[in-house]
């Protein structure tokens, strides 16, 4: 039977991607050099049509990393000396965070209760710090964070860098990233590809940052440290050998996003939600988990289905519609719907339909 997987990553595979692999393996990609001018296209190709499709700056640099969590590190390593200041509401943004630990540095954060969003107005961020590191969307917890929020505190706080966590509400949110300077995401959720690789959007501010840690002597890294990634990407390639047909996977979704149109995915994207949000609003038993309106997810939503879980579940897989478990403590009491691209309004609708039958 065919299944449509609503899991907020891996997810369903957007729906060109077979006929692209097809085409791939036709055309040797797996197999050329990562030295070739065959690969340097590819690399352009993605590249180019990362920055026109999200509206990104000429002047912004494009990496290609292995996945958004070891974006995290590279961005601690190539950002901070010693000051980054954390918004935590998830097991994402916590990890963002515990990375910065990890890497020896001071990270301060402000952390509010899983399910919660942030009061910004009650926020200072301390004087000292370099990066402020944010989660657009904490697919643990399904809230997402306005972007005017986001864009506030970047006029705010206009000598220090801000990083910006999109993993699973990339191609959907739509920023100003003229006023960003590391942005993050992989391509198994929103784009619809298989997992394995990880895209960094750079801002000239950001390479300074790390140019200058290197001349205080500070470590930004190895291969993948920006500096390394630049010179690399300065001639379309990537220090290591790269997983080249993801990437070439990446710029030709992307094209086809293009060609369907930016605004017309973000608008199909909040219909779908809306939807979703409507049914679980009204229904007898099952309820959104997030309550404030405002930061609602467009692209993971989080439902309190209580002890009905196992059950509602199995019963959608049956029918063919896999949804994501909760996580954390609310693995067993919650589910999880993406609403990805990939996601058809009919795919929304059949999976509603499915639930409502079920509460017959
Ligand atoms: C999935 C996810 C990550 C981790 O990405 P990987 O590619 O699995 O390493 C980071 N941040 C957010 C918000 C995510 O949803």
């Amino acid at each position: 039977m065919k299944k449509i997987f609503f899991t907020p990553g891996p997810s369903q595979l957007y729906p060109s991607v077979p006929l692209h692999i097809k085409n791939a393996l036709k055309e040797n990609i797996a197999s050329i050099s990562h030295r070739s001018k065959k690969f340097e296209e590819i690399f352009f190709h993605a590249s180019s049509g990362i920055k026109k499709l999200l509206n990104i700056p000429e002047s912004y640099h494009i990496f290609f990393v292995s996945s958004g969590t070891e974006a995290m590190e590279r961005v601690i390593q190539n950002c901070v000396e010693n000051n980054s200041y954390h918004f935590v509401n998830g097991s994402f943004s916590n990890r963002f965070f515990e990375t910065a630990k990890e890497l020896g540095k001071k990270p301060q954060k402000v952390e509010v209760s899983f399910g919660e969003g942030f009061d910004f107005k009650k926020i200072n961020i301390p004087p000292e710090t370099e990066l402020i590191c944010l989660t657009h969307n904490e697919t643990s917890s399904g809230v997402m964070t306005p972007v005017a929020e986001i864009t506030k505190l970047s006029k705010t706080n206009p000598n220090k860098l801000i990083a910006v966590d999109i993993v699973s509400s990339v191609p959907f949110v739509d920023l100003d990233y003229s006023l960003l300077d590391v942005v993050f995401f992989s391509v198994q959720k929103g784009f619809g590809l298989p997992a394995g690789l990880g895209v960094l959007i750079v801002s000239p501010r950001a390479i300074k940052k790390s140019q200058q840690l290197v001349n205080k002597g500070v470590s930004i890294g190895s291969y993948h440290s920006f500096l390394s990634l630049l010179q690399f990407a300065e001639k379309n390639q990537t220090p290591e050998t790269p997983p080249v047909l993801e990437m070439y996977l990446l710029g030709k979704i992307i094209a086809d996003m293009i060609t369907i149109g930016i605004e017309k995915i973000r608008n199909q994207t909040e219909q779908k939600a809306k939807l979703i949000y409507n049914f679980f609003d009204s229904h007898s038993l099952f309820s959104p988990f997030v309550n404030d309106i405002q930061t609602r997810s467009q692209t993971v939503i989080t439902v309190n289905v209580d002890t009905k879980q196992q059950e509602i579940r199995k019963y959608l897989e049956q029918k063919g519609y896999i949804v994501g478990t909760g996580y954390g403590k609310y693995k067993e009491t919650q589910i999880r719907i993406a609403n990805f691209p990939t996601h058809s309004l009919s795919d929304i609708k059949g999976l509603i339909t499915k639930l409502k039958t079920k509460g017959k």
